[in-house]
């Protein structure tokens, strides 16, 4: 795939970074500021989480930094490791795992945690007209990347009618699946929310430059010391190349690919994003959507969704949304910028 990349994208709010942005872009990789940061990653969630933390004074003794930001990292990856044990669909004993095993037969009490992530997707159901939808799981389940195993027509047919968020019954803190065929998936949206609570703990702590990831999705908090975090988008068919660069501040990230997750048979990708109308990898003529805003679940969400919608749709919706915006590469290679990003001339 040839990216017909026409010039770079700077969010309006820093385009006073231009200048200085053009000279870390060259000088960014060399890592002469390497020893500054403290850096941890951890597989968690099915991906890589990692923490990186700036460490803002040099006058005290290294050791105590070091011992300090290791403490400030592990307070997040163990939130994280948290929210793994119950919103993981794998592990037997999360809350998730109950709410699918049960949920179908009568109203399962769940903690206010778990509402707010649920209601969060919803919401996000109800303004994509169902594009995102965790009920996708109905039929998600019968996918295997690693094995390249997908659920045949049949299947897909007799568990079709389990997707619909509009099944999803919440009342007070209890959650009911109106369709015996309900299973609900947080993967679209727990990495975002995880990254919010990262950086939540850390700023807690009087952090005041950090990155926190988790796969595709990052919080960039603050500045990259005086300069903008530069933020390389993967570029989705070459792992070993970056699409595109954008200078960043104090934003959440999120990307969705359909190279994240996916195996190719008989000459088609299966990939990981659900057209939920159909069951199958969604097909909306987009293979990369970037969304740039406030907070991390929200773009994790809405990255999921833009991709399911496609650029035209998506750019209508993102439209909607002043606090968030997004980049989208085509299946042509073809990038375009939601209304909120310039393209100087
Ligand atoms: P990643 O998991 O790589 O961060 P995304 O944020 O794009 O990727 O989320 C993709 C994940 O979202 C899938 O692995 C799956 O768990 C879930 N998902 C897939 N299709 C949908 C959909 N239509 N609505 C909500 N969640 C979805
Ligand atoms: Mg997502």
């Amino acid at each position: 795939m040839v990216l017909t990349i026409r010039c770079l994208p700077l969010r309006l709010k820093i385009k006073q970074h231009l200048v200085l942005f053009l000279f870390v872009l060259n000088f960014f990789f060399i890592g002469s500021v390497h020893a500054q940061w403290y850096s941890e990653t951890r597989p968690i969630m099915g991906t890589e989480i990692s923490v990186s933390i700036f460490k803002e004074s040099t006058s005290v003794n290294q050791n105590q930094i070091e011992k300090k930001l290791k403490k400030a990292a592990n307070i997040v990856f163990e939130e994280i490791n948290r929210l793994n044990e119950s919103l993981s669909p794998y592990i037997k004993s999360s809350d998730l795992t109950k709410i699918n095993e049960f949920a179908t037969q009568s109203p399962i009490k769940i903690n206010n945690e778990i509402k707010f992530i649920i209601e969060k997707s919803l919401n996000y159901s109800e303004i994509s007209q169902g594009a995102f939808d965790i009920t996708y799981a109905s039929v998600g389940y019968l996918y295997h990347y690693r094995e390249k195993v997908h659920p045949s027509q049949n299947q897909i047919d007799s568990h079709l009618s389990g997707i619909n968020f509009q099944n999803i019954q919440l009342k007070n803190n209890t959650i009911y699946f109106e369709n015996k065929n309900t299973k609900i998936d947080l993967g679209g949206i727990a990495k975002g929310y995880a990254v919010d609570q990262g950086i939540k703990l850390l700023k807690k702590q009087n952090i005041k430059i950090a990155h926190v990831m988790a796969g595709g999705d990052s919080y960039y908090l603050g500045s990259h010391i005086d300069r903008p975090w530069i933020v390389g988008i993967k570029h989705p068919r070459d792992a070993y190349k970056i699409a595109l660069k954008i200078p960043v501040e104090d934003i959440a990230v999120s990307t969705s690919g359909d190279y994240e997750r996916y195996f190719v048979k008989d000459g088609k990708r299966y990939h990981h994003i659900i057209q939920p109308k159909t069951g199958k990898p969604s097909t909306s003529g987009v293979v990369s959507v970037t969304v740039l805003g406030p907070s991390s679940i929200d773009a994790d969400a809405l990255s999921t969704t833009l991709f399911v919608l496609g650029v035209k749709e998506g750019l209508n919706l993102i439209k909607t949304l002043p606090n968030y915006d997004a980049i989208f590469i085509d299946d042509n290679g073809k990038i375009h910028y939601s209304t909120g990003l310039i393209s100087p001339e």
